[in-house]
């Protein structure tokens, strides 16, 4: 079958179905990072492939952003588990002119979040390479229940951290190249090229084993949400209106509309479920996370599938889904 009919998550589901679970392994494919166990405890281990010309664009990308958002997305994965980073792999496919300094400034954005964060580069690869590549592997250490994205029950009440769409709208104005100037598109420039791992609000979010259900948003709210659904078995209803926004993604969204915030991806935020009876321990963490924490929605029984309502409870018809490397409509 074609990949754009695949689709990358069919893609996933097939890779799954071919490799073996050999032992120790807790949590395989099919999560944010994987979960195994070694003679002195256990693991989480997470990659991700940053490619030229697919996920970033030299034009408007320094080196020292991507290198940054190289290693954030991989913490992100491990915040998403509830866990901390330790170790990070870093393997690079380098173009024939690229310079020594340009690598330097590579570094430079890695070194400054992984210092932040206690991580250290422990090894890696590189290579010659068409176009720039950079793959990068984290291994965490997790809480004592890491949180999957299969344990959401209906009725759990669903939240998400910070704001939502802020990157994919800083990208797609990049793109234009509108606004360049203004204070509000340099604030979602900077969500586009350095997001923000949610590690501190995922750490207490863990000790307090209040999640029934995590993931971060990499592809997209609706997408991402789909993927706790289905990994949990349930559906979703979701209230536009509680869709927490930036005032720069209000400022500057414009005919877009809420479109980003719904199914824009990249803003690393975490999505996760909680039982409805512990709404007030949430409300008390919203102070200590360091970052907002919104209640949008509410998990319902499977077959109801991912909906969006407005105020009035009228359903809102979603149009793009959310990034897919694959698939074509
Ligand atoms: P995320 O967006 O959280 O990085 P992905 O959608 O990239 O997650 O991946 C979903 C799951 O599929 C993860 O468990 C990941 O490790 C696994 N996965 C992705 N690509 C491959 C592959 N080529 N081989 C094996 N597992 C893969
Ligand atoms: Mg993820």
């Amino acid at each position: 079958m074609k990949l754009s009919r695949l689709g990358e998550f069919g893609l996933i589901d097939r890779i799954r179905r071919m490799v073996s679970v050999g032992r120790g392994v807790r949590l395989g494919i099919g999560d944010d990072a994987a979960w195994v166990d070694h003679p002195q405890g256990s693991s989480l281990i997470t990659a991700d492939l940053l490619i030229e010309g697919i996920h970033f664009d030299l034009r408007w990308t320094s080196l020292a952003d991507l290198g940054y958002k190289s290693l954030a997305v991989n913490l992100s994965d491990i915040a998403a588990m509830g866990g901390v980073p330790a170790y990070a792999m870093l393997s690079l496919g380098i173009p024939a002119h690229f310079d020594s300094k340009q690598l330097d400034e590579l570094y430079r954005g890695i070194n400054g979040l992984a210092k932040k964060h206690g991580v250290t580069v422990v090894g890696g690869d590189t290579n010659l390479a068409d176009s720039l590549l950079i793959s990068v592997c984290v291994v965490g250490h997790p809480p004592s229940k890491p949180i999957r994205r299969s344990g959401a029950h209906v009725g759990d009440d669903i939240y998400v951290t910070g704001t939502l769409g802020d990157a994919a709208l800083g990208l797609a104005l990049l793109r234009r190249k509108r606004l360049r100037q203004s204070p509000a598109m340099a604030q979602l420039r900077k969500r586009h090229h350095r997001p923000t791992p949610r590690l501190a609000a995922a750490a207490l979010l863990a000790e307090r084993n209040l999640p029934t259900a995590m993931i971060d948003i990499s592809d997209g709210l609706i997408q991402d949400l789909g993927h706790i659904c289905q990994a949990s078995h349930v559906g979703a209803t979701i209230q536009q209106d509680k869709l927490p926004l930036s005032n720069a993604y209000r400022a500057l969204a414009g005919k877009i509309g809420m479109r980003c915030a719904m199914s824009g991806g990249e803003d690393y935020e975490l999505l996760f479920c909680v039982a409805p009876h512990r709404r007030k321990r949430i409300e008390k963490l919203n102070r200590l996370a360091g970052v907002a924490i919104s209640r949008i929605g509410v998990c319902m029984p499977f077959g109801n599938g991912v909906h969006v309502v407005d105020a009035s409870g009228a359903t809102i018809a979603v149009k793009a889904a959310g990034h897919d490397h694959f698939k074509r409509p």
